[in-house]
């Protein structure tokens, strides 16, 4: 049997220190233990997201998917909210949108590319949006945004922004306070490197008085009804509004000691390494990348096959140990396949990936 490596989109290469935190007995969420494990993690959502005290953390069950519809707290019936979107996860967000009683604009980048500051300030006629929205890092390209300068060409035209980083935090800087994001959001399976199952959130205090109770969330997912939960266990007090996943908990709370020990800045670090050395290899072996120079992320690179059976080729670097997603961008689908590189991949992940993608080039040629 060969040793399998998890290269997808996330749950990325797993870490049994972190899953054996989940493992415990007799933990209840009113316990001193979980609220210590909550305020840890709230304290560790901050810090990867560039927050400081202007922000609320919050730790919600659920997905990344989770996390974006819970915006929908902000957002009052007949408001206008701009998608900019780079890829499928960019539209993700209108699919979001358009089950809500708002108005819903976007703009859209070709696959590889980013949506510009100067396609945001085109929008300004007059029309004034009450939130955009965007994505960090597009997990159906590879494309990492210059959120920097969208957020500060958005900020012209809208009175919210928020932004997408489920495929980023934990990889790649993320500056809410520096970018004057109102909300960053992820979720804990992918750069952090928890188990899936946590939506992670970190929003700007002053908007959670702004829209009490006029919001067009629905219950669940109501961000007020969470609020009370998030700043007990911040003083270090139980609360409760629905049962959160404790062990899921324990685990991301072991996640963010570990990113602690490493240092955050060695942890983005890491993980441009390892892409850079995915990147330059496959380029080196005829293939290509989607996303366009200078727009390459940390986590995810996709990959050209220049004409190769993607299922072919899948299948092959299965078969070699080395599990990649496939692509999934409309235009590009069939053409090219994704490495998800995050959590805690190392140098090593990334040799065995290139060992399966030199074998299986050989073997199909
Ligand atoms: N946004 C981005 C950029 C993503 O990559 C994903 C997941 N691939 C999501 C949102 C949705 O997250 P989840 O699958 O955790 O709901």
């Amino acid at each position: 049997m060969v040793r399998r490596i998890l290269m997808h989109m996330g749950p990325s290469v797993g870490n049994y220190r972190v899953m054996l935190a989940g493992v415990a007995e007799n933990v209840g969420f009113a316990t001193d233990e979980f609220v210590l494990a909550m305020k840890e993690s709230l304290h560790g959502v901050l810090e990867v997201m560039g927050g400081d005290d202007s922000y609320l953390p919050f730790i919600i069950p659920g997905s990344g998917t989770a996390a974006m519809e819970s915006v929908t707290t902000f957002l009052r019936r007949g408001d206008r909210v701009l998608v900019v979107s780079n890829g499928l996860f960019g539209d993700r967000w209108m699919r979001i949108f358009e089950r809500y009683p708002v108005e819903v604009d976007s703009l859209k980048a070709t696959p590889g590319l980013t949506v510009t500051p100067e396609e945001i300030a085109s929008k300004s006629g007059g029309a004034k949006y009450r939130m955009t929205v965007m994505t960090h890092v597009e997990t159906s390209t590879g494309v990492r945004a210059p959120v920097a300068e969208l957020i500060e060409a958005a900020r012209q035209i809208s009175e919210l922004t928020v932004v997408d980083g489920v495929a980023s935090v934990g990889g790649e800087n993320v500056e809410a306070v520096r970018w004057g994001a109102d909300v960053v959001l992820t979720a804990s399976q992918k750069a952090i490197g928890a188990p899936p199952g946590l939506g992670l959130l970190a929003v700007r205090r002053n908007l959670l008085a702004g829209v009490k109770g006029e919001g067009v969330s629905g219950y669940f997912l109501d961000l007020h009804n969470w609020q009370p939960v998030m700043e007990g266990m911040l003083e270090g007090r139980g609360g409760y509004f629905a049962t959160p996943p404790i062990s899921t908990v324990l685990s991301l709370r072991e996640a963010f000691r570990m990113s602690g020990e490493e240092g955050l800045e060695n942890r983005i670090e890491r993980h441009r390494a390892v892409a850079s050395r995915i990147a330059d290899s496959v380029e080196g072996m005829g293939l290509g990348i989607v996303a366009s120079p200078g727009l390459r992320s940390n986590t995810v690179t996709g990959v050209m096959l220049n004409g190769l059976d993607m299922n072919a080729f899948l299948s092959g670097c299965i078969g070699r140990g080395v599990e990649f997603a496939s692509g999934v961008h409309p235009v590009l689908k069939g053409k090219y396949i994704r490495i998800g590189h995050m959590g805690w991949v190392n140098q090593n992940d990334a040799a065995a990936a290139i060992a399966a993608i030199r074998g299986t080039i050989e073997g199909m040629n």
